[in-house]
């Protein structure tokens, strides 16, 4: 068992992003409208996340950190439609193979929070009463202490911080309504309010993205045939230094797919033939019936049925909204 969790941890746990990331989407996922992270160390030392999402009932708390245990596919049905960002039940044994973890959470009409630590697999598992608002606390130290080859693969703490905040920034991209607070060490690295309304959502983007972006770069939003593109294309004075800004999200996930990058090059580069790295912040929302986004649960691919459309749709929104206000 020891083996086959480690192996498993491998596959989603690489680094302290990979934790963050697998954290954040289950805090998502219990509807959290507020989370905050600490982290110390880049996340090698601990990596901790609290959110005020629905919480585990007492019964199952033990159950979370098992492996192959979701709560979130209940017929086989579902894995065509699969909502939510995890579903395979995997990441909290994964991690907590290889960490000293610690799980509180209450649900909202309990009377009192529980908690259950876990220090590599099956040492030291224990469960008690806790005090905790309603939601839950995850609390991951030491990452890889009982796996010496991993740890040596982890690199600086600067490296390990920026690939856990790049993992942040993704996110809070991706759900504008949820609140986010963000420390590293101590201090307040991002501090990122609801935003709910258009000029709250450009406030987070400049947050995020830096204001030059925000300040430069094309707003636009349409609509067509069941599709709809939304989002922040950068025209060129703010692409210069902004080469890695790129985000495209589909229906609320983050996705680098060929099919995409190829449509959104080809419209730029036919409207602004010099610039060769468009800087973009773009959400495209369609019937989830036509798009399987989980096509490799690491994987940032996405398959559409009919990838054509797709294509085209992408190519003449992007085409058009740039001809138009080009100088
Ligand atoms: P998955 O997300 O694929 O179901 P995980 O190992 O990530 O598997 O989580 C196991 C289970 O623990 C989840 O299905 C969920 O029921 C519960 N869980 C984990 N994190 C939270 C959280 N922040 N709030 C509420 N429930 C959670
Ligand atoms: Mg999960």
């Amino acid at each position: 068992l020891l083996l086959a969790n480690q192996i498993a941890a491998g596959e989603v746990v690489e680094r302290p992003a990979s934790v963050v990331k697998e954290l954040l989407e289950n805090s998502l996922d219990a509807g959290a409208t507020r989370i905050e992270l600490d982290v110390e160390q880049g996340g090698i030392k601990l990596l901790r996340i609290r959110d005020n999402g629905c919480g585990i009932a007492a019964e199952d708390l033990s159950l979370a950190l098992a492996p192959h245990a979701t709560s979130k596919i209940r017929v086989l049905e579902d894995l065509e439609h699969v909502a939510s960002l995890g579903f395979r039940g995997e990441a909290l044994a994964s991690i907590s193979s290889v960490s000293r973890l610690t799980l509180t959470s209450r649900q909202v009409d309990a009377h009192q929070a529980w908690q259950v630590t876990a220090e590599g697999v099956g040492i030291n598992r224990q469960e008690a009463p806790a005090a905790h608002p309603p939601g839950t606390s995850i609390e991951v130290r030491d990452l890889f202490f009982n796996v010496p080859a991993r740890r040596k693969f982890l690199r600086t703490e600067k490296t390990e911080f920026d690939h856990v905040f790049e993992v942040i920034k993704r996110l809070a991209l991706s759900r504008f309504e949820v609140a986010l607070q963000l420390r590293h060490n101590g201090k307040s690295v991002l501090s990122l309010q609801e935003a709910c309304d258009e000029a709250s959502r450009a406030r987070r983007i400049s947050q995020i993205c830096g204001a030059a972006f925000v300040e430069s770069s094309l707003k636009l939003d349409v609509e067509r045939s069941g599709l709809r593109l939304w989002g922040w294309l950068g025209l060129p004075s703010a692409a210069r230094s902004q080469t890695d800004l790129q985000y495209f999200y589909v229906n609320g996930r983050m996705v680098k797919d060929r099919l995409v990058a190829h449509a959104i090059r080809q419209a730029v580069q036919d409207v602004l033939p010099h610039n060769k790295h468009p800087a973009f912040v773009l959400f495209l929302e369609l019937d989830p019936g036509i798009v399987d986004v989980n096509v490799h649960p690491t994987k940032h691919e996405v398959r559409f049925r009919d990838s054509r459309a797709v294509h085209d749709f992408l190519y003449s929104t992007l085409y058009q909204s740039l001809a138009d206000v080009r100088p």
